[in-house]
């Protein structure tokens, strides 16, 4: 008989770091923060039963330092290591280092990580797993220039975007509408995927000019069974940030719901995945193309817990600790309706970044309202990390409802001292088209230069 890990260090910070530490307690789980030196004051490093300062304020001297992370866990005598997501949360070495020191990662395994990192290989394994994905190169793209310009011509057909194998972000990403800017665009995809990845291998894919995002939840036991958890729609989103997302997605009907599903866990068992994994799609005109999957827990994971009943991290942490999955298939049903708003420290028109000093924070409430979040009144918000410092999710039996609890969830939340984006969540909730549902991914930016 499996038996629960005893003791976790949750390599990460902000409110991920809060989360995991909360869905320890309920275990019964010891928890480990480790931490920045910027980051003493976080809720989840004073609540944690020990924390540790693994480094200054920089990412790569803290929460991307690997051997300071295993440290960590050596002189607390922890047993596993949970990454959240971003930072380590897809570095297959930072996995399989954990593994070798002795470690539990609470993640996938680092050849599923490996694969799925590497958009070209992950691309080919969920071909071969019968997923549908964008029409494309089917593989990077080589020094031939007739080459690549008859694929993009005569296979493909423009417009065509070229993609980083390795990419994240939206970086390292080129449209091509023609031609005569093709090869262009090639070569400058592969000087920018160089620099920010330090991997030039590129791919081409048929750009969908009005697709909707939406990405389906999976957990694996690691030994070939799965199950999935439904889709959410994150297609309201600024320069490829998702902004607000939700679950179901609007207009999805439970036939092509079942459908996608079932390509996803089909993947899922052949590559006997272990974990929470996420598989997103672009969707235009009724039909999925499979774009990248992440092997990571993600930041909108609420809205699918809020329909399901599935907590995910619990189950993440149940997973590596050897048991099998608590849910098969046929007990996960879908009920009412959730919507999640990530609320960033910036400037509503501007969009910088605005950190500094919460002079005062409060937080909703109410029937059908969750908040996710690490600040508090006094909360000093780093410069050094990413500005997303609330998720405030809602729940109704309908989509109505969950979008009446967020106006009054946006109209009570205070965050005093610092910049936020609240007024542009606000905007969203109150626009007839965000109400009707179903926009697609251009849909906020449009809406935002008609009103500059
Ligand atoms: P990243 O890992 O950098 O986020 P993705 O492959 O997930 O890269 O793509 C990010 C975003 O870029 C998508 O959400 C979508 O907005 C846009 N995009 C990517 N591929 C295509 C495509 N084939 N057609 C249209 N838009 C695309």
């Amino acid at each position: 008989m499996p038996k629960l890990v005893e003791k976790i260090v949750i390599a990460n910070r902000g409110e991920i770091a809060l989360r995991i530490m909360r869905a320890c307690r309920e275990l019964g789980i010891k928890t480990v923060a480790v931490h920045s030196t910027a980051d003493r004051n976080l809720m989840h490093v004073k609540l944690a039963d020990e924390s540790v300062c693994i480094g200054p304020s920089a990412s790569k001297d803290s929460y991307l330092n690997i051997p300071a992370i295993i440290s960590a866990a050596e002189i607390t005598d922890a047993v596993a290591i949970h990454p959240g997501y971003g930072f380590l949360a897809e570095n297959a070495d930072f996995s399989e280092r954990v593994q070798e020191s002795g470690f539990t990662f609470i993640g996938p395994s680092p050849e599923n990580i490996r694969l799925m990192g590497d958009k070209v290989s992950a691309i080919k394994a969920m071909k071969e797993a019968g997923v549908p994905c964008v029409p494309g190169s089917d593989g990077p793209l080589g020094e031939d220039d007739n080459e690549n310009m008859r694929l993009a011509r005569k296979v493909i057909g423009y417009p065509v975007i070229i993609k980083a194998a390795a990419g994240g972000g939206g970086r390292g990403m080129r449209v091509v509408y023609s031609e005569g800017s093709l090869l262009g665009a090639i070569n400058m995809a592969r000087n920018e995927a160089q620099a920010a990845f330090g991997n030039n291998k590129v791919y081409m894919e048929k750009f969908l000019e009005n697709p909707r995002h939406i990405e389906i939840q999976v957990l694996g036991d690691g030994k070939g069974g799965a199950i999935h958890l439904g889709e959410r729609d994150c297609s309201m989103q600024r320069r490829h940030q998702k902004v607000i997302e939700e679950a179901p997605a609007p207009g999805i009907t439970d036939k092509e719901r079942q459908h996608i599903g079932k390509r996803c866990v089909q993947a899922c068992k052949e590559l006997k995945y272990r974990g929470a994994g996420t598989f997103e799609f672009l969707y235009q005109d009724g039909q999925f193309y499979f774009i990248e999957m992440n092997t990571r827990i993600q930041v909108e994971h609420p809205v699918t817990e809020m329909i399901t009943g599935v907590d995910i991290v619990k189950e993440q942490i149940r997973i590596a600790s050897g048991f099998g999955l608590s849910y098969k298939q046929s007990d996960i049903e879908f009920k009412g309706h959730a919507i999640e708003c990530r609320i960033n420290a910036e400037d509503p028109v501007k969009f910088t970044p605005s950190p500094g000093k919460i002079v005062y924070y409060h937080s909703p409430g109410g029937s059908g309202v969750r908040v996710e979040s690490h600040v508090y009144s006094g909360y000093d918000v780093p410069p050094f990390y990413d500005s997303m410092i609330a998720k405030l999710i809602t729940y109704g039996d309908s989509r109505a409802v969950a979008v009446a609890r967020m106006r009054n969830a946006l109209d009570e939340i205070i965050v005093d001292g610092i910049k936020t984006n609240i007024p542009l969540h606000q905007d969203i909730m109150n626009d007839g088209n965000f109400i009707k549902g179903g926009t697609n991914i251009h849909y906020l930016e449009k809406k935002m230069e008609l009103k500059e």
